[in-house]
């Protein structure tokens, strides 16, 4: 295995809850299709980011309540085109209730200027709302637990490309055991939206080398946008 390969493998690889998750994967709903219901049917309003954040409220749901100082809704443009997904918060993260916002964060921050974007102008999220302790991974029930939100966000923001970042993000929602060096510069289908994975600013703070690969990824991302 080339270098590069052992440290996709070494990146938090060893957990995947892929093969255990049952959730269907419903499309979300798009505004169009829910115009042409409209006249027909009384179409549900899509949920607003306002509404999800209240329906999570002071999360108790999982264990990770507990331990969390904030929980980390996610920031950024409601109408945002791109969303950022990342894993789950980190100490900075749980300190502050702000999603990337530690060495990575800027990182990440750095990469949207280089896409000729702002943080305001995309949505930054994470699977997990809250910090898992120590940042261990999460865990399946957490996920199970968490993850319709992020999708009652996605369909609230209705964005056209979500942008996976890392290993874990990457195979928890695409559901596959494929490594990322497999799946990322490729996009696929995420509930029926494009979905771009590439590598965890974290990876890149480790693996300078590996920014040029991402720059390819979000660079396929901008011919969209
Ligand atoms: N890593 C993540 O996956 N998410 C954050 O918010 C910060 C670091």
């Amino acid at each position: 295995m080339g270098a590069l390969s052992n440290h996709v493998a070494n990146e938090k690889d060893a957990y995947n809850p892929v093969s255990r998750l049952t959730m269907k994967r419903e499309p979300i709903p798009r505004r169009e299709e829910e115009g042409r219901q409209g006249a027909r049917s009384v179409a549900k309003a899509p949920p607003t980011l306002a509404g999800v954040r209240e329906e999570l409220g002071d999360c108790t749901r999982c264990p990770l309540h507990r331990t969390r100082r904030n929980l980390v809704f996610g920031e950024g443009s409601a109408g945002a085109k791109l969303v950022f997904v990342g894993e789950a918060p980190g100490e900075e993260e749980d300190n502050q209730g702000r999603p990337f916002v530690g060495r990575a964060g800027q990182l990440l921050t750095k990469i949207i200027d280089a896409m000729g974007l702002k943080r305001e102008d995309v949505y930054i999220c994470n699977i997990l709302k809250c910090r898992p302790p120590g940042n261990r991974n999460p865990k399946e029930d957490e996920i199970a637990t968490c993850e319709p939100f992020l999708l009652k966000q996605l369909e609230a923001i209705n964005p056209e490309i979500i942008c996976a970042l890392g290993t874990f993000a990457a195979k928890t929602l695409l559901r596959t055991e494929s490594p990322i060096s497999a799946i990322r510069g490729k996009f696929h289908d995420y509930h029926g939206r494009k979905f771009m994975p590439t590598y965890h600013p974290a990876y890149l703070l480790r693996n300078p080398d590996a920014k040029k690969l991402v720059w390819e990824d979000v660079q396929k991302i901008m011919k969209i946008l």
